[in-house]
């Protein structure tokens, strides 16, 4: 459903000298056409990603974003100023914020609401934990995160779902194509169900955790996985360009 969608999500990595190598490795790979790529560098780095992109066809996110219009709220970066700085998207709900930061379903589903209120694309993260997943809360714990979206927002044309078990992540165990296309099924059912028959066709529900050049062309087979997040792999330029590649 819909158009591919690969996202890299660069986290709190780089530096001036590091993501200059980076995009100059974007700048020299060849990305297949119909595949729509986002990278997320860290805020700091947004204009300095912007402006040496050769490739007009990736687009930027940021990481995170205030629940409102900026003011006085000490280090943190408005829509507005994400958008004036030239990107597009922003990644909520990750769950590195969920659990190491401390951010709840409430506070995500107000950037979220914000963002799209500001026509800026949400990549829109959910997953589970290890011992939610061995206890059988997966679908309970991913239903609970995307009814706070669904809440909260009230236009799903901006989004994307990505599924990302906490257990994937930055571990280098990635879920089989089987586990993966169980919850993607589930969370197109669940947005048939709870918001609209549509929405569940078009949204995009992309896998995030431990992706890579070796796995992502098994994955991106599944019914119901419709792109990546990668994390670690799009550090490199040469094997995110490959990820990309192994859609279509
Ligand atoms: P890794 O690809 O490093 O596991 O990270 C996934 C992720 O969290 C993307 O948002």
């Amino acid at each position: 459903s819909g158009k591919f969608f690969v996202g890299g999500n660069w986290k709190c990595n780089g530096s001036k000298e590091s993501i200059g190598k980076l995009v100059s490795e974007l700048n020299n790979a060849t990305l297949e056409a119909d595949v729509d790529v986002v990278v997320a560098p860290p805020f700091v780095y947004i204009d300095q990603v912007k402006n040496s992109l050769v490739n007009s066809r990736i687009q930027i996110a940021a990481q995170n974003c205030w629940t409102g219009k900026g003011g006085a709220f000490t280090g943190e970066i408005s829509v507005e100023q994400i958008k004036d700085i030239g990107a597009g998207w922003v990644v909520l709900g990750h769950s590195e914020r969920r659990h190491i930061i401390g951010e709840d379903d409430q506070f995500i589903g107000k950037k979220a609401a914000y963002a799209l209120s500001q026509d800026l694309g949400v990549i829109a993260c959910i997953g589970e934990l290890l011992e939610e997943r061995e206890a059988g809360r997966t679908f309970e714990v991913c239903f609970q995160q995307l009814k706070a979206y669904a809440d909260a927002v009230s236009s799903w044309d901006k989004i994307v779902i990505a599924y990302e078990p906490v257990w994937a992540i930055g571990t280098g165990k990635v879920a089989t194509p089987e586990q993966a296309q169980e919850v993607h099924d589930a969370v197109r059912d669940w947005l048939r169900k709870n918001v609209s028959t549509e929405v569940a066709s078009k949204t995009r529900i992309i896998y995030g955790g431990s992706v890579n050049g070796g796995n992502s062309s098994e994955l991106a087979k599944q019914e119901d996985i419709d792109g990546f997040l990668v994390g670690g792999a799009s550090l490199k330029g040469v094997e995110f360009a490959a990820i990309v590649n192994s859609v279509t």
